[in-house]
């Protein structure tokens, strides 16, 4: 028994006497009121409730449904939620009709230079601004990030835009600094399964942006968003960042395919990357219209106002006035899927 369907007429009492029984059993409850039913996510071990225990319950006043959940992930699931989660993030609705655009370059280098694009991205219609202060680097020689004094500058470009801020933490021991500056926490694809780390922002309230792991499957990555949500934060976007194949033309293989497939699967919002998608500059535009077209609720894009003088990913990095000209093209796209952007 994982999820209790409630019937379009129970009472308030009903719930809360239906939550208590589940309480006494050690279980703990989630519940979601969708625009026509209620439903109650078990969580907990809930393999331990024999079956004469979930008769008992399908019996009592207010309940429809029991259902099981084969799969291995409940709270990120449809079937627990059939409505599009949305999440606000300082008046702006990440999985509404608006499609977010989060801009901005690959590290956060200094306060002039970030500064200067977030001004041109924003008047170019992004809706955030990103850029790493703590970089996953492949080699340990190349620049890290500038830490705290990048995670300042970056509000400094919110105080001087308006844009919300989204940064990537790596570490757990940096997540009380970072909770004094972010607006979303990026998770990104080499932590997609460093467990303790995802457990650590699940327990804050902060809208998480989790980056698909570089070798993962859809499944794999809905589990980490479990992760996330089992242990109270609800608030978790997934952005699809391409994975490894056997295809060298792309520094990834964007998985567009994602979209719709975990469209059907969760109710959380989706956004794509096809700046780590494709790794060249030039084929970002055309897989940031196939993502808007493919049903994204968001895109994440690196600008950068000097590519070749950029400390890190100068190669897929948009010159503001390529951006600019992006955001006007996919104005139609996402007209023509019932969107705006
Ligand atoms: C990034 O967003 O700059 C980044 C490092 O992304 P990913 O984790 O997808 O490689
Ligand atoms: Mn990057």
């Amino acid at each position: 028994m994982d999820i209790i369907v409630l019937r379009p007429d129970a009472t308030e009492e009903a719930l809360r006497h239906l939550v208590k029984k589940l309480e006494s059993k050690g279980l703990r409850t989630n519940v979601s009121r969708g625009t026509e039913r209620t439903i109650v996510g078990v969580i907990g071990d809930t393999s331990k409730v024999t079956e004469e225990e979930e008769d008992a319950i399908r019996v009592m006043t207010g309940v429809e449904n029991v259902m099981r959940i084969i799969k291995p992930y409940k709270l990120a699931s449809r079937e627990f939620k059939s409505d599009n989660t949305i999440i606000e993030v300082r008046a702006r609705a990440i999985g509404g009709k608006k499609i977010q655009v989060i801009a901005g370059p690959c590290s956060v280098e200094n306060k002039t230079m970030l500064l200067s694009i977030a001004e041109e991205v924003k008047n170019a219609g992004a809706t955030f601004i990103r850029g790493g202060a703590y970089k996953p680097r492949t080699s340990p020689y190349a620049f890290q990030g500038l830490g705290e004094e990048g995670l300042q500058y970056l509000v400094d470009a919110r105080e001087k835009s308006g844009l919300p801020v989204v940064t990537e933490l790596m570490d757990p021991r940096d997540l009380d600094v970072m909770l004094k500056y972010t607006d979303i926490i990026q998770i990104g694809a080499r932590n997609m399964q460093n467990f303790r780390l995802l457990l650590e922002v699940g327990s804050v309230k902060k809208p998480v942006l989790l980056k698909r792991g570089l070798s993962c499957t859809v499944k794999e990555w809905l589990m980490s968003a479990e992760y996330i949500m089992s242990k109270g934060n609800h608030e978790v976007i997934l952005c699809e960042r391409g994975i490894r194949t056997f295809e060298t033309a792309t520094r990834n293989t964007l998985d567009l395919s994602a979209v719709p497939v975990l469209k059907n699967l969760t109710h959380l919002p989706v956004i794509v990357d096809p700046s780590h998608g494709v790794g060249k500059w030039d084929l970002v535009a055309p897989m940031a219209k196939a993502a808007v077209a493919a049903g994204a609720d968001g895109l994440l894009i690196e600008v950068h106002s000097n590519p070749e003088e950029a400390m890190s990913d100068g190669e897929q990095s948009l010159k503001p006035h390529d951006f600019r000209r992006l955001m006007e093209e996919l104005k139609p796209i996402a007209a023509a899927v019932g969107r705006e952007i």
